[in-house]
């Protein structure tokens, strides 16, 4: 039998298929009629998006692989993981009124992001190279451009969330920083962050 006629039985996050072992993981997926789209990025194995735990028949091991890069085997098991959900970031642009209120906003739409215990781990696990954990810091201070800018080769691939033990999701607020700079012409952001200062307490005004 040619190679392209040749089955083979494989369990996919539990889904048992039997599929043509020419196939990847991912078209696997697809070819038994689960039309997965999360997780699934470049298809080229460049961005890591599709990374699967894999373990196979003759082994215990488990390894660490990309979905769109590794063919299926007869007895392969195949997990795609999932990640901790972050509370849910949903908001509108034009939620915010002015730009002198992206920060109040900021912290409203992502309250986790000022508990960043500056452990490096979203910084460590990006593979983009992106200074993730700065990104965060300026963002909470509410230098949203500067922020910005170190987001823009982000691919959404999600990793620095997963490592964050603060389930705070970097690339999210990577993207609420862009999204902002380039919504409104920014302020500048030592003021806005005085007046948010003034607004929760934090700094006093004295009259005499
Ligand atoms: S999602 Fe996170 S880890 Fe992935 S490229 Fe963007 S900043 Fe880096
Ligand atoms: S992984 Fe989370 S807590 Fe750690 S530095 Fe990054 S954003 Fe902060």
């Amino acid at each position: 039998m040619s190679d392209s006629k040749k089955e083979v039985q494989v369990t996919i996050n539990g889904k048992q298929i039997c599929v043509p072992s020419t196939l990847s993981v991912i078209q696997a997926l697809w070819h038994a009629g689960y039309p997965r789209v999360q997780g699934v990025g470049c298809l080229e194995g460049v961005c890591g998006s599709c990374r699967v735990l894999v373990r196979r028949s003759d082994t215990q091991e488990v390894s660490m692989e990309m979905g769109c890069q590794t063919l299926v085997e007869e007895g392969m098991e195949v997990m795609f993981l999932v990640f901790p959900s972050p509370s849910q970031h949903t908001y509108t642009l034009e939620q915010i009124p002015n730009s002198w209120e992206v920060q109040t906003e900021f912290h409203k739409i992502f309250p986790e992001a000022q508990q960043c215990r500056n452990c490096h781990g979203c910084s460590v696990a990006c593979p983009k190279g992106i200074s993730v954990e700065k990104g965060v810091e300026l963002a909470v201070k509410g230098r949203f451009k500067e922020a910005g800018d170190l987001f823009v080769e982000c691919i959404m691939c999600d990793l620095c969330m997963t490592g964050c033990p603060e389930q705070i999701a970097p690339n999210r607020v990577g993207l609420f920083s862009r999204r902002v700079t380039a919504y409104f012409h920014a302020r500048p952001s030592n003021l806005i962050n005085r007046l948010e200062k003034i607004r929760t307490g934090e700094l006093q005004i004295i009259k005499e």
